[in-house]
């Protein structure tokens, strides 16, 4: 019998994708006591400060955790992709932008691992693994969020070079990452299929227009990526002239369930901490936790959260085997749901904890705010929806 394989009483079969193993179970541990220690001590300040969490980068490195998501060919430590959502839960349960500054780089890295050249392999991979250098992915456009196709940035061939001149907007880790993935058009007559991918470091010439003033996600800079006559090596294209399209969604679709797990994290710190805190709460002389209205109201959010959990754990393990060419669904029905719920869980938090909640005193509101963007980026809900959709109906 194969590894991973066990018997039942109807013959063997693989190990559940429904249940971790010990390793991952371990991690889970390992990761909650580090996120405690070494993160969520920087969590308030740096929301605060809307400043990059450098001190929590840094841990996150010494953990090794840039590396999990990239090949051992290349320096990482090759995990599954749901020891990967493990990590981003785990860091958003106590701070969601430090899970980002994971998340992000590893977003950037994928259009290299599935579809760059050998060579751009070994530039950037081993470097991003080991956390010396971080990356950013340049889609989106003040003028072409959902609608990608519609973006105006242009790639002009140039002999061995392309010269890349445009605007790219809400650029998350802009002016901190040292390589930026940019998405520009190859061909302006067309929409979709005009698009190219390139590999842009920051020292060619990319500058950084403004950072945004945002409700949550503070510590994550967003920001404006201006290129001006930006001259790129023919070498530094991602896959052929018009395959950018392409590119952009296989990549949406590895990542999105990691931005669920993100929100699972999310839901699930909230949900710890108002149990917590509804048990030391005392009202007409008794905890609050007593009271079964509330009882019920942290039951639906655990169950929901739960749901969520096991939803992303699926769309994640579509992502490392796929057999069937569901993961564009499961990926989006994932993500979408796990963003609904750390919204209406995170409310209810702050409902849970009164008139505290509402204050910067307790975490539970930076929650609430940190779970609204997981609904907007890597594509809206709404969009998420169109997809589903159009997946079920693909096969009706
Ligand atoms: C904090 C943050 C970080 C981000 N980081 C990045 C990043 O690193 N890289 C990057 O490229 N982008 C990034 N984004 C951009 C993000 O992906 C876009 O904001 C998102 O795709 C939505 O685009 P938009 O803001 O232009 O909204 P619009 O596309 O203008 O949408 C406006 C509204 O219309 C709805 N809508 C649009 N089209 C449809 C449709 N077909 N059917 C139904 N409803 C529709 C949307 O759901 C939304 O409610 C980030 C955004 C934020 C807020």
């Amino acid at each position: 019998m194969g590894e991973g394989m066990e018997l039942c009483e109807n013959g063997p079969v693989e190990n559940s994708t429904f249940a971790l193993s010990d390793v991952q179970r371990h991690f889970r541990d390992t990761m909650r006591l580090f996120a405690e220690e070494k993160v969520l001590p920087h969590a308030a300040e740096i929301d605060r400060t809307a400043e990059f969490p450098w001190e929590s980068f840094k841990a996150c490195v010494e953990m090794e955790l840039p590396a999990l998501g990239i090949p051992e060919a290349y320096g990482g430590a090759g995990a599954d992709m749901v020891t990967q959502a493990i990590m981003a839960e785990e860091l958003a349960r106590v701070c969601a932008s430090t899970s980002l500054t994971m998340l992000i780089s590893k977003l950037g890295m994928l259009p290299i691992m599935n579809w760059g050249s050998e060579e751009l392999k070994e530039r950037y991979l081993p470097r991003v693994a080991a956390g010396e250098i971080q990356a950013s992915y340049c889609l989106s456009e003040a003028d072409a969020g959902s609608d990608v196709a519609a973006m105006g940035s242009r790639a002009v061939r140039d002999g061995d070079d392309y010269i890349l001149t445009g605007s790219k907007y809400w650029i998350t880790n802009a002016g901190i990452s040292d390589v930026y993935i940019v998405f520009a058009k190859t061909d302006p007559t067309a929409r979709g299929r005009g698009i190219s991918c390139f590999v842009v470091e920051r020292d060619w010439g990319i500058s950084i227009a403004k950072h945004e003033d945002k409700l949550g996600l503070r510590g994550s800079p967003t920001g404006e990526v201006v290129l001006d006559e930006v001259r790129v090596p023919a070498t530094h294209r991602i896959g052929e002239e018009g395959q950018g399209f392409t590119i952009a969604m296989h990549t949406l679709d590895r990542s999105r369930p990691t931005i669920g797990a993100q929100a699972v994290g999310i839901a699930q710190g909230a949900i710890d901490y108002a149990a917590t805190y509804m048990k030391q709460r005392h009202a007409f002389g008794a905890p609050i936790a007593d009271l079964q209205g509330l009882r019920f109201m942290l039951a639906e959010m655990a169950i929901r959260t739960e749901a969520a959990r096991a939803l992303i754990y699926r769309a994640c393990a579509m992502v490392d085997s796929d057999p069937t060419n569901e993961l564009t669904l499961f990926g989006a029905m994932a993500k979408a749901f796990a963003s609904d719920t750390a919204m209406s869980v995170t409310i209810d938090a702050v409902q849970l904890l009164g008139g505290y909640g509402y204050t910067k005193d307790f975490p539970v509101e930076r929650f609430l705010r940190d779970a609204k963007v997981t609904q907007i980026y890597e594509g809206t809900n709404q969009v998420q929806k169109v997809v589903i959709a159009r997946e079920i109906l693909k096969n009706a």
